[in-house]
């Protein structure tokens, strides 16, 4: 019988030190996950840790017409919101490669590119929201401005409003229940439309003489931009604004067992298999991670998992290891195996008939393997073959690594869809892995610490060895 099938939970087979090791690495975690809530925040950060392990720069190596052995670690920078690292392995690139892919992008409500207008004395955002958000979750929020302004001239401002706690921050209103008789009787996914997801910026009209200007609420906000950020109303045309939960990560339970957090979904399977990377001290097959942008609205985009950005940058590894041919490249990528990382819905006792207990995952009892996602009958599913499945068994049972095999939530009751089935098409061994949560999608997503440390494990067992 599998160790995996017994019934424990990590907290009571956990040594003292791989429980000490859980906490710290849980406290690491924590404040990666208070600072970057932004695909464009999370590239930027892992790219400075990755240098610090030697990983450099594709485009600087192709420029300085360097060449590449086994042992060099690269990273390359797709547009700054996905990122591939590549630790290249002592043999040959066609024997296949071990992949960890996960995303940063996350659910949030974006400002449209014409966002700022004035309504009955109050400054307001239009927004579109991104991803598949319930919408009443995100009312009554402190909710912090996190984006980018592209300028004609070039530059690039980065705006971050609303995570210092002397920063004021930013909300989208409901109405009283005093008077929500109309809202009451409606459906949920009625009484809440993305079009009134509108957001309070201000209230005090630039100060002028002529009684008749117009809009002066709004050009005091200007202003504001204006003075801090040297950016016109214009510029948001070429900006990019992510409106996300204010505030820090935080631990979540009397035991501290737990943390909450916004973004949970997929930022952590990505700093989980970054952090599996960056532990790798060396690689028989060349080892690589995968974190991309756009996998809440399907993957696509240039910085999604169905661009060519993967394939088109390993090529150019290959070219600079002298291992480069068509013929080569299909090869390597048909041989390779993959982790792809994301969070499973945890079993959650206030909502147990969503859930078939047998194949749900459960905190506390680490890596969740899934088999095939999809909705209906498996509808957009990959499904790992279960030769893979029992090569990951052996493998984990042989470094007391445990594991859960699970499905997301009971037979048509929903489903969802990973970034599996885009690398499968490449014909390599796919199988969805992740971490359980609870509350996905909402504004503050929950996990258990030692099921974050059981997947940096899963995923360093993987690199090392399958
Ligand atoms: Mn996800
Ligand atoms: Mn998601």
């Amino acid at each position: 019988m599998d160790k995996n099938k017994k019934k424990t939970v990590l907290w009571d087979t956990y040594s003292e030190q791989l429980t000490n090791e859980t906490f710290s690495f849980g406290e690491k975690y924590r404040k990666f996950m208070s600072k970057c809530k932004t695909e464009r925040e999370c590239v930027k950060n892992l790219i400075v840790e990755a240098k610090e392990y030697g990983y450099r720069d594709l485009e600087t190596i192709i420029k300085n017409k360097e060449n590449l052995k086994p042992g060099d670690k690269v990273y390359c920078n797709n547009r700054d919101k996905s990122l591939a690292l590549f630790h290249i392995g002592s043999r040959p690139f066609e024997d296949g490669l071990r992949i960890l892919g996960a995303h940063v992008d996350s659910p949030r409500i974006d400002l449209k590119q014409n966002p700022l207008y004035e309504e009955s004395g109050f400054a307001m955002f239009k927004t579109h929201y991104y991803g598949g958000i319930k919408k009443f979750q995100w009312v009554t929020l402190p909710l912090a401005l996190h984006g980018v302004v592209a300028k004609k001239d070039g530059t690039l401002v980065d705006v971050v409003i609303g995570e210092d706690s002397t920063d004021p921050v930013i909300g989208i209103s409901d109405v009283l229940p005093h008077l929500s008789k109309n809202q009451n009787s409606k459906k949920i996914s009625e009484a809440f439309t993305g079009e009134n997801l509108n957001i309070c910026v201000g209230s005090i009209p630039l100060k002028s003489d002529d009684d008749k200007e117009e809009n002066k609420v709004k050009k005091n906000i200007l202003k504001i931009l204006k003075d801090k950020y040297d950016i016109e109303e214009d510029d948001f045309l070429s900006s990019e604004f992510e409106a996300v939960p204010a505030g820090e990560a935080r631990d979540y339970g009397l035991d501290n067992s737990m943390i909450l957090a916004y973004g949970h979904d997929d930022r952590i399977c990505s700093y989980t298999s970054f952090e599996a990377m960056m532990r790798l001290d060396s690689c028989d097959k060349t080892c690589v991670t995968l974190l991309v942008d756009k996998e809440e609205i399907g993957s696509v985009g240039a910085s999604g998992m169905c661009s060519k950005f993967f394939e088109n940058k390993l090529a150019e590894i290959m070219e600079l290891c002298g291992e480069y041919s068509e013929l080569r490249l299909r090869r390597s990528l048909a041989n390779s195996k993959m982790l792809s990382s994301d969070v499973n819905a945890g079993f959650d006792p206030n909502f147990p008939d969503v859930y078939e207990k047998n194949n749900s995952s459960y905190f506390g009892k680490g890596l969740v393997l899934c088999k095939y996602t999809g909705a209906r009958g498996k509808s957009g599913s990959n499904d790992a073959s279960p030769e893979y499945i029992a090569e990951l068994r052996k493998l984990y049972d042989k470094h007391d690594i445990k594991f859960q095999m699970a499905e997301l939530g009971k037979v048509d009751q929903g489903g969802g869809g990973t970034i599996a089935y885009i690398l499968a098409e490449y014909d390599m061994d796919v199988i969805d892995a992740g971490i359980a949560v609870h509350n996905m999608h909402a504004p503050y997503e929950v996990a258990s610490k030692i099921d974050i440390y059981e997947a940096v494990r899963a995923y360093h067992a993987f690199l090392k060895e399958i």
